[in-house]
């Protein structure tokens, strides 16, 4: 399942040092387009077989001393509504200060799992200053050094002991389950309000209301589906949330939960670094999506058209822009079921296998006609390929020196892909291996 595991401690204390060696390096992607790197919070990591998500909750509050105890409260309430295991950190060189007390005083009240890692302990002679740490109250603690990682193994191991056994291999889910997803303001609850005819999702402001992800099932227009609702999704619609880091961590359970995506944008606004976030979360998952361009009603037609303000957003989207795009309102009810229609048609798309005589007969030629460049003077053979039986697309290309086959190819062959299948809306992985 989809465990969430959230690091929380005031700045400097070594938070996104471990939190880089938890996801390790490697997957930190630059965005080649947009040149920023769209990770740096989020993450999955594996030990001991298992499986999880980790939020760096230091999020965008990094470094500053004159840090707003507020927002260290936020921090915190992030990761008690959306984790299940938190990872308190805190630093050895400084010991217990006046900050980490606070901290400490809201973990104590949780019932979810805490782990206190006691950072910076890089030699034998830190481990006995440690000890003071006991004063927090939160019990047994991990001595760790998060940049050389020694320790970390066994902070590892205990909390893998806290996360379920994984499950085994999915039963493919009959109903698609979808996620409304978006920035405050984007028009979910309206959306959600007008499809399914209740006013349910105007919630009152209950603390600790039950946080996992519940599905909801429903019959609308024909179209079966379940709805994703989660702490962090009704939260939204009551705390005023301005800081992006807040938002987009607030839908990463509903995301990692859902098949489908769909992903509000206030067409007032355009799609802005918070809905590419957003975005970007759902393609790292693999789920699909359907972007719904909210509140169309209020533009005005004869100077923005549709085909130019969606030219503009499949421009962001690259290099995933096989995409859905509804202009859509909530309020005057316009093109909502055709959205439905869209994010059931996606679920179809994900689950679609090509069979192994078909996809060949097709993509054989196309290889044969275009093959991959030689390189240092050596022909890549592309022999045969197959869909593998994954709950999300995923292709292998058995080739003779898979190694030699660079990206502009791999996206070729995944354009040549979504020419012949529809694709639309679902991410695909596809690999070369050798056979
Ligand atoms: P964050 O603000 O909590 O995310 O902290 P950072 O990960 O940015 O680290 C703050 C500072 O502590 C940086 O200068 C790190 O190099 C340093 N640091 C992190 N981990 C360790 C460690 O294990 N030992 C020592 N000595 N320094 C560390
Ligand atoms: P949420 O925070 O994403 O759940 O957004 P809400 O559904 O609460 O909507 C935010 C505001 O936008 C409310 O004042 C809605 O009435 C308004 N709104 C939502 N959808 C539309 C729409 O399609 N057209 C217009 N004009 N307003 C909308």
């Amino acid at each position: 399942m989809n465990n969430i595991v959230a690091i929380v401690g005031r700045p400097n204390v070594g938070k996104s040092t471990f939190f880089n060696r938890l996801i390790q390096r490697r997957e930190a992607i630059v965005d080649s387009v947009s040149g920023v790197t769209r990770d740096r919070n989020y993450g999955k990591s594996e030990w001991n077989g298992k499986e999880f998500s980790v939020i760096d909750t230091g999020g965008y509050i990094k470094g500053s001393d004159d840090i707003f105890e507020g927002e260290i409260r936020r921090q915190v309430e992030l990761a008690i509504d959306e984790a299940d295991v938190i990872i308190f950190v805190v630093d050895v060189e400084d010991g217990i200060t006046p900050m980490d007390d606070e901290v400490a005083k809201l973990l104590r009240k949780v019932t979810k799992p805490v782990l206190l890692a006691v950072n910076k302990v890089d030699n034998a002679m830190r481990v006995d200053d440690a000890i003071e740490f006991y004063n927090l109250g939160l019990g047994e603690y991990y001595t760790i050094a998060g940049m050389s990682g020694s320790g970390t193994g066994e902070l590892l191991d205990a909390l893998t002991e806290l996360l379920p056994e994984p499950e085994e291999v999915e039963e493919e889910e009959a109903l698609p389950r979808f996620a409304v997803v978006g920035r405050p303001n984007a028009g979910k609850s309206s959306f959600i309000n007008a499809l399914i005819g209740e006013d349910r999702y105007i919630v009152t402001d209950i603390a600790g209301t039950t946080r996992d992800a519940i599905d909801t099932k429903y019959n609308r227009f024909g179209f079966e589906f379940n709805l994703v609702d989660t702490a962090g999704i009704r939260r939204k619609a009551k705390v005023k949330e301005d800081l992006e880091f807040y938002s987009v961590m607030r839908s990463v359970r509903a995301i990692e939960h859902s098949d489908i995506c769909i992903l509000m944008i206030d067409a007032t606004r355009g799609f802005e670094g918070q809905d590419q976030s957003i975005f970007w979360l759902a393609e790292k998952n693999r789920k699909g999506v359907v972007i719904l361009v909210n509140k169309w009603d209020l533009i005005e037609k004869d100077t923005m058209s549709t085909r130019d303000y969606e030219k503009r957003i499949r421009e962001e989207l690259q290099p995933f822009n096989d995409v859905p795009i509804l202009f859509v309102s909530a309020l005057t009810k316009q093109r909502l079921l055709k959205a439905l229609e869209t994010a059931v048609q996606v679920f179809e798309n994900r689950k679609q296998r090509v069979a192994t005589s078909k996809l060949n007969e097709l993509m054989l030629p196309i290889i044969e006609n275009n093959p991959p460049p030689a390189l240092k003077g050596k022909y890549i053979k592309i022999k045969y390929c197959m869909q593998l039986p994954t709950p999300t697309p995923q292709f292998v290309f058995f080739c003779n020196l898979p190694q030699y086959v660079k990206e502009p190819y791999r996206r070729f062959i995944e354009n040549k892909l979504r020419e012949n299948y529809d694709f639309s809306g679902v991410p695909i992985d596809i690999y070369f291996r050798q056979k």
